[in-house]
């Protein structure tokens, strides 16, 4: 059966999230006679592949190496060479459309691809405990940053509207048996995250479960979130399957581990994606100045009307956001957590632009080295 010539709705990869755009974007490889497929799990150098003729175990060494932000992810769509030696061989990238990155930690300036092209970043917040909403904020920052894919690909700017959309997820609500009071922590809630929905689920009562499936089905969705805010719960729910079982499962042949911090892509029952991210402490801010301004929109609109172009916030005369502070419009908390964040995200800018920078000037003095040596060699010549 020739596959490249069915409508991209009835292709096998479909429920995956084949669509027309990853169809003409694979065509120049169909002619080549490789396989489409999506990264199921990446470990040590090797993934799982879903193609239309099952699950493929490949290399992923193809790639352009010591960029971690080109590794090949979990979400990825990349063409498989059907005829290379097992593992098969991943001959190509398709270009992301988009990719969640975190910097890997505090010292380091690199970024780390957690997942890509997601349609949805949905951030779960336990109701469990106490609302910590600069972390809702900071996860949201980094989910809006996230349509940066195709430009790590393709060093061209990815579309403005190109971005995967956040969603916050209120889970364990059956703990609120108070209506009101669950009323009232949604809205909290959504003053932190301007535009974002916020729902309320409890994946052991099914609360709220049908309106995030409407939300996740025949998309791709990675789940985010603290460890035992009730992600796996929620997948599991979702899934209609106890991946949690599987992971145990894993555990008793000693991979437990490393399962535990791999990411996988779990095909949904109504089509469509998620990926969970177990084991995730914390995200740092990778490249995310453009989601922190989403997330602080009414500051960054404040800001605009302050006095002096430049103004810090910190007392100079003419501040429309402390003014905004005074008055009671803008609790002092946003304020703090958004100049956190704005200071974060800079420092990762500097160190990563540091870093460039560096490599830069290797590769000047290398290019120079080599220079010298030709020049050396042909005058060796010559002589
Ligand atoms: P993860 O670390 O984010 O994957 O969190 P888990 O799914 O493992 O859940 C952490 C804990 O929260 C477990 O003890 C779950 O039983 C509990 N939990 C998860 N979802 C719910 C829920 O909807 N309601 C209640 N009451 N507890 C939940
Ligand atoms: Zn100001």
């Amino acid at each position: 059966m020739n596959l490249s010539s069915l409508p991209a709705s009835s292709h096998p990869l479909a429920p995956l999230g084949w669509d027309e755009g990853w169809q003409a974007e694979f065509a120049p490889f169909a002619v080549r006679d490789l396989v489409p497929g999506r990264v199921v799990r990446v470990d040590r150098g090797l993934c799982d592949v879903a193609t239309p003729d099952g699950v493929i175990r490949a290399d992923t060494e193809f790639v352009v190496p010591r960029d971690p932000l080109k590794v090949v992810c979990t979400g990825d769509w990349v063409a498989v060479d059907p005829q290379s030696a097992d593992p098969r061989y991943v001959r190509t990238l398709l270009p992301r459309r988009t990719a969640y990155v975190r910097s890997t930690s505090s010292k380091r300036s690199e970024g780390q691809v957690l997942a890509t092209n997601i349609d949805h970043v949905v951030t779960c917040v336990s109701l469990a405990a106490e609302l910590d909403r600069s972390r809702i904020e900071r996860f949201l920052a980094l989910a809006m940053s996230c349509s940066t894919g195709e430009a790590l690909l393709r060093k061209t700017p990815a579309p403005p509207e190109s971005g995967a959309r956040p969603v916050v997820v209120l889970t364990k609500a059956d703990l609120v048996t108070d209506p009101v009071t669950l009323a009232h922590l949604v809205r909290d809630v959504e003053t932190s995250a301007p535009g974002v929905p916020v729902l309320p689920v409890s994946a052991e009562h099914g609360q709220g479960l049908d309106a995030l499936s409407a939300v996740v089905t025949g998309n791709s969705t990675v789940l985010l979130g603290q460890s035992g805010a009730g992600k796996s719960t929620l997948a599991n729910a979702l899934l209609g399957t106890d991946t949690q079982t599987v992971r145990r499962v894993r555990d008793v042949d000693g991979k437990g581990r490393h399962t535990t911090t791999t990411r996988n892509l779990l095909p949904l029952p109504g089509g469509g994606v998620l990926i969970d991210t177990p084991g995730l402490r914390g995200v740092g801010l990778f490249d995310a100045g453009a989601g922190v301004g989403q997330v602080f929109a009414e500051i960054e609109e404040l800001a605009g009307r302050c006095r002096f172009q430049d103004c810090a916030h910190t007392g100079e005369p003419g501040c429309a956001v402390l003014a905004a502070v005074d008055a009671g419009r803008l609790p002092p908390r946003r304020l703090d957590s958004y100049r956190k964040l704005v200071r974060e995200n800079q420092r990762m800018a500097a160190k990563s632009d540091a870093r460039t920078r560096a490599e830069i000037r290797k590769e000047g003095k290398r290019r120079h080295a080599e220079g010298r040596a030709a020049l050396a060699a042909k005058r060796g010549h010559l002589r």
